[in-house]
């Protein structure tokens, strides 16, 4: 606590004996019943705000909305530039108002807090904490930007933001704190929570020659994914991101800044491995483990029109068959899409396998389609290419060899690594009518199962697209990938799960009630009626399935057993005794129940 805080705290304290009792109990216990907003007596003064800024070396920043110049004159330039900006990602990430999702119908609106902390250092965030707990703010904390829920998004709040705390560094020899000598060094990455994956991949695989268990979006934030679970491409070998944490920093609501690893805090350590972002504190630094690199990795595209429906139902039916004996192992991962107008779209991955052996692999299946001509065609004829594994995220080599393949950043001035997937370029800025998800257990798999799961697929995709993430799901994961991530706080369905099936639908970016760039409200509700009769397809042939936190409904019912499942009462009483009077506070986040939905009013947990 520095020296203006304590003296704020005894000034505060030698009023106690002369208030009434109620709201003396309810200072020194110190848990608010309501959050200040602007304009309410007890907001913080000019004074207490200027405070704050030399506290963080001049790195608070009044916030005004980007929106605005369009608002201003919705036909000019300015407007323009902002929404062709509004299609890169890193345009978005690096400005402190914007969020990589501009909204979701009925749900959330992307606006700015009233000031942020552009946190650069470990003491910033400890200062933005403890003003925020004092002065009882609504605090909320931002990354990459990259939440679908809104879970980094609050008005009237104070926004802790990490993104220039992003440096990465390896080591041969990492041992947790504490752990010493129990256990033996390892090879790892610490990584600041501002930094996002593509970066971080590039330091650790491109340059480093060593694997880290990421996402699978490139500018997606470190330390949003991680505590999310957090899965990429080849977690069916790996495991989740969160899996290989070895250690994190983090400043919780006291302004204590704790160690949590095996050794150090194991409480806190296993909470933070899946129990959500923005919950248990501001995490300020994570050492990951890495892992050997394998050879190569590789990818197979293809996608498959169907001439009728029931030509679509026989190639679900089949490519089921095929999965199920062939590809749910520790090599393969990424997505199978059953678009509308009957067509099979398969862009997947592989990693421990030369090309050759994976077209051994595909070749049945491609078989099996060449030969009923009647029944389909291609409309992207099949390839299985590998390449060695170090090239995967070189943007050097990514740029010459596979340019349809990524995009960059084209401010002027921009570095040469900051790109990102063409394949994610839908969900840049998008506006979303819907999104929900869900584990698909792997008893599905089973000879006798399969074909109520080609028809709740078929019928699914009757009323809108499917996609389904192998990697999403542990099933025949290796046994290091299944053990670990069975040692975080996800729901343990994601161990039995062998898909994580993803419905969403969203517009380009736009935003309610900003003249020329409005999102159509009624067609979003349609598209959201469609998107929930397809998941509740899926739904019937995996009744009570989990849904995976980071990428889930807005509305997701029974959220707590949904996202953790029986973990859900011990990461409820580690988010108590960090947090107890619930400073932090997401979107269906641990302990979100105890408040109003957007986080102002206490309701209940005292
Ligand atoms: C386009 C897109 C692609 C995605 N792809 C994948 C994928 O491949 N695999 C996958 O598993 N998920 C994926 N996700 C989901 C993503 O992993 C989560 O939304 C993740 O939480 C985003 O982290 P962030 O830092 O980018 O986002 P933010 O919105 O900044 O943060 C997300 C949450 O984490 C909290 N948080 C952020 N930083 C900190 C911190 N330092 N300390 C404490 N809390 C913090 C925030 O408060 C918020 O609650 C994707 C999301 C999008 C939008």
């Amino acid at each position: 606590m520095n020296r203006r805080t304590l003296l704020r705290r005894a000034a505060a304290l030698a009023f106690l004996p002369v208030l009434p009792k109620p709201l003396r109990a309810a200072i020194s216990e110190n848990a608010p019943v309501r959050r200040v907003r602007p304009g309410d007596p007890s907001w913080p003064s000019e004074a207490s705000w200027t405070e704050l800024n030399e506290d963080v070396g001049g790195r608070l920043i009044r916030m005004n909305s980007p929106l605005s110049v369009c608002r201003e004159a919705p036909d000019g330039a300015a407007c323009g530039d902002l929404f062709r900006e509004l299609k890169n990602p890193y345009y978005i990430g690096d400005n402190v108002a914007l969020t990589q999702t501009a909204g979701w119908v009925d749900a959330w609106e992307s606006q700015p807090s009233v000031y942020a902390v552009a946190a650069e250092t470990t003491g910033d965030v400890v200062a933005a904490v403890n003003f925020a707990r004092d002065n009882n703010l609504r605090l909320v904390v931002k990354g990459g930007g990259h939440s679908y829920l809104g879970r980094s998004n609050a008005p009237d709040s104070l926004l802790i933001w990490t993104r220039r705390m992003n440096a990465i560094s390896l080591h041969d020899d990492f041992t947790p704190q504490g752990c010493a000598p129990r256990q033996p060094p390892q090879s790892a990455v610490t990584i600041g929570p501002g930094a996002i994956w593509m970066h971080t991949y590039n330091a650790v695989t491109t340059r480093g020659g060593r694997y880290v268990q990421g996402g699978g979006c490139g500018t997606v934030g470190v330390a949003g994914l991680v505590q999310a679970g957090g899965f990429g491409s080849f977690s069916k070998n790996f495991g989740t991101a969160a899996a290989g944490l070895l250690e994190a920093e983090i400043v919780t609501a006291d302004g204590e800044v704790r160690i949590a690893n095996v050794c150090t805090n194991p409480d806190l350590y296993w909470g933070l491995k899946g129990g959500g972002g923005g919950s248990l504190g501001v995490v300020t630094r994570l050492t990951l483990k890495t892992h050997e690199l394998p050879p190569f990795f590789g990818a197979v595209s293809a996608t498959v029109h169907a001439f009728s429906d029931t030509a679509f139902r026989r190639l679900i039916g089949q490519f089921i068959d095929f999965y199920a004996d062939n590809l749910v192992n520790r090599h393969w991962g990424e997505i199978v899409t059953l678009r509308l107008g009957n067509r099979l779209e398969i862009r997947m991955v592989f990693q421990g396998l030369e090309q050759q052996q994976a077209q051994t692999v595909w070749q049945p299946f491609f078989h099996w389609v060449n030969g009923s001509p009647q029944d389909f065609t291609y409309q992207l004829t099949p390839r299985i290419i590998a390449a060695p594994a170090r090239n995967l995220w070189d943007p050097v080599f990514l740029k010459k060899h596979f340019p349809s393949g990524v995009l960059s950043d084209d401010r002027p001035g921009a570095p040469a690594d900051n790109i990102f997937w063409s394949g994610n370029l839908a969900e840049v800025g998008h506006f979303l009518s819907g999104f929900q998800s869900l584990w698909l257990p792997a008893s599905l798999l089973q000879s006798d199962r399969r074909s109520a799961l080609a028809d709740a697929l078929f019928a699914a995709a009757r009323h809108w697209p499917v996609e389904l993430h192998f990697q999403k799901g542990l099933a025949g994961g290796s046994a290091e990938a299944v053990s670990a991530t069975g040692d975080t706080a996800m729901n343990p369905d994601v161990l039995g799960a062998f898909a994580l099936a993803i419905i969403g639908g969203e517009e380009p970016p736009t935003f309610p009630g900003l003249p020329g760039h409005q999102p159509d409200l009624e067609v979003d509700r349609r598209n959201a009626r469609a998107i929930g009769k397809a998941m509740n397809e899926l739904k019937s042939v995996a009744p009570g399935a989990g849904s995976y936190f980071a990428e889930s409904d807005f509305f997701e019912p029974d959220w707590q057993t949904s996202y953790w499942g029986p973990n859900y009462s011990r990461l409820l009483s580690i988010k108590k005794k960090y947090d107890p009077d619930g400073l932090f506070f997401v979107h269906h986040g641990v302990g979100s129940e105890d408040w109003s939905a957007d986080g102002f009013t206490r309701l209940s947990g005292r």
